[in-house]
């Protein structure tokens, strides 16, 4: 399967090379972990892997397993640091045109910290 080309000038990837400053809040040797710069809820933290990845389709195509499963991990071990894995929280990876994606790397946010309402209302 042919890769997606990776830019590596984007702004995640100038975070990773310690180029722009982030709040961090978790990080482990595949993963970092900081807040949204224009949070969308109460609680907002963006997961990234450390690897070169556009999005979860060439993730999940060409990540290592390890790299996966720390990604996963990580996704988890937040949710509980920023104290939304009992309350409940929402989880978005916006991939590609369709997907409204603006960093073309791969990101999850973790939404949460109060009631989200309904998920995706349709565009007009
Ligand atoms: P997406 O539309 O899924 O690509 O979301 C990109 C997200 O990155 C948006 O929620 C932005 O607010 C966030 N963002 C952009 N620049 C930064 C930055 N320097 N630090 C933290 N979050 C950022």
């Amino acid at each position: 399967m042919s890769r997606p080309a990776y830019d590596d000038q984007n702004i995640f990837a100038r975070i990773l090379r310690g180029e722009i400053p982030c709040n961090k809040v978790d990080e482990c040797p595949h993963t970092l972990s900081f807040s949204d710069i224009q949070p969308q809820a109460s609680v907002h933290i963006l997961v990234i892997p450390k690897g070169s990845y556009v999005d979860m389709a060439d993730f999940a195509a060409h990540a290592p397993a390890e790299e996966q499963a720390a990604f996963v991990a990580a996704l988890g071990r937040v949710a509980h640091q920023v104290g939304v894995a009992e309350s409940g929280f929402r989880l978005i990876a916006n991939t590609g045109q369709n997907g409204h994606q603006e960093v073309p790397h791969l990101h999850m946010h973790i939404l949460g910290g109060e009631p989200l309402g309904p998920m995706c209302p349709r565009p007009s």
